[in-house]
């Protein structure tokens, strides 16, 4: 087995800032993967997990209202702040975010160190994609 790059953010100290993207796409064997997790048909889980993305002929992971961010993947624990379908989640939750670096946490790592407080939460960032 290949040894890991070590990483420099830690999503377990991140509110998932991630799985508020609004378009996070969803290929034909992710939906199969979701579809086995909930025993039900490829169609099924198509349209009950799913949404039409903006780029034509895409799927996106649905949305629901979240307490910290306007709106965070339906998926997400709203209070651990963590995925409830871990094992099966889609391709690209499982690449994200590809680099040792998230520019999301260096940005919420660096202003809870100034502003001394581990608990700081940012809402407000666009992401450099
Ligand atoms: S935004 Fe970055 S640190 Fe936060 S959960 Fe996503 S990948 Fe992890
Ligand atoms: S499936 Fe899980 S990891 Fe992917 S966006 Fe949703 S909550 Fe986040």
């Amino acid at each position: 087995m290949a040894a890991s790059l070590p990483v420099f953010y830690s999503c377990l100290k991140c509110p998932a800032y991630c799985c508020t993207y609004p378009q996070i796409p969803v290929e034909k064997r992710d939906i199969r993967r979701l579809a086995k997790r909930f025993g039900i048909s490829e169609e099924k889980a198509r349209k009950k997990f799913t949404k039409k993305g903006e780029e034509r002929g895409t799927r996106v992971l649905r949305h629901r209202e979240d307490a910290i961010f306007d709106s965070a993947c339906m998926f997400l624990d709203p209070d651990s702040r963590g995925c409830t379908i871990y094992e099966h989640r889609p391709t690209p939750c499982r690449e994200y975010p590809g680099t040792v670096r998230c520019g999301y946490y260096d940005f919420l790592a660096s202003e809870r160190t100034r502003q001394e407080d581990d608990d700081l939460v940012i809402t407000a960032w666009v992401a450099d994609l």
